[in-house]
């Protein structure tokens, strides 16, 4: 058992959210209740998470995509209105870190995308560096990038949208967790074979086939997974807490 301050301040210590200039709020979005037995981490917190959080009798939801976003109206109005309605109603912490929790270099979700596909970072590139470069654990390459794609959908459990470039050895691989299309060119500048991350636009096809760096999108949801169960689960052990990973299943 600990208490909402001290938890905020193990996460904080934990994530630097000061370090970042972010698309929202990072730290406490809602407050709920003071004492705090359970955590319930997850990748979102939507309604069917919050749910699934008062069934599973937590005191604090940990999540990566949180409620409030730079851009929105400022109404409680629809979703918003539903998601903050049951946890006010069940009074319970909402914490969320988007970009600290990407970035964390052992516990965040890059970190831990790359531990899931066996790849071990030796840089960081890109804006805010969030942006991972390096090779297989085991060593070695890829034979080509269609090795590559196979290896990440069969760990992921995720299909691979691939712009192939060609039949040759896959060494430095860049790789980025969610909507992280834009860092695409800078993993192209930095030397990377090929690039990972969640989604794909239009334009970083014609990137990719113009410059012969592969790239593969293998879904938003599917690349972030990862990083908040493994920070919920270091804070929890930290302070002596449950916590319970819920992974709302998501096509993206
Ligand atoms: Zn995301």
């Amino acid at each position: 058992m600990t208490d909402r301050h001290t938890l905020l301040r193990a996460f904080e210590a934990l994530l630097q959210p000061e370090r970042f200039k972010d698309y929202g709020p990072n730290g406490l979005q809602v407050e709920g209740r003071e004492q705090v037995k359970k955590i319930v981490s997850g990748v979102t917190a939507s309604r069917a998470l919050i749910e699934a959080a008062i069934a599973a009798q937590a005191d604090a939801i940990f999540v990566h995509h949180g409620l409030f976003w730079r851009g929105q109206d400022g109404c409680v109005t629809g979703w918003l209105k539903q998601r903050l309605a049951l946890l006010l109603a069940h009074d319970i912490n909402l914490l969320a870190y988007h970009l600290p929790l990407d970035a964390h270099p052992d516990l965040g979700n890059n970190a831990q995308l790359g531990l899931q596909l066996g790849l071990q970072a030796q840089a960081r590139f890109g804006e805010q560096d969030l942006g991972f470069l390096g090779t297989r654990i085991a060593g070695g390459s890829f034979v080509d990038v269609n090795a590559l794609a196979r290896h990440v959908e069969q760990l992921l459990g995720h299909a691979v949208t691939l712009v192939d470039t060609g039949g040759r050895a896959i060494t430095k691989i860049a790789w980025c967790s969610g909507g992280a299309q834009s860092y695409f060119e800078a993993a192209i500048a930095v030397g990377a074979d090929a690039f990972i991350t969640g989604e794909i636009s239009e334009p970083q096809a014609h990137y990719a086939r113009e410059s012969g760096v592969a790239y593969l999108a293998c879904g938003h949801h599917a690349s972030e997974r990862y990083g908040a169960p493994a920070a919920a689960a270091h804070i929890a052990a930290q302070l002596g807490l449950a916590h319970e990973f819920i992974d709302i299943d998501n096509p993206a």
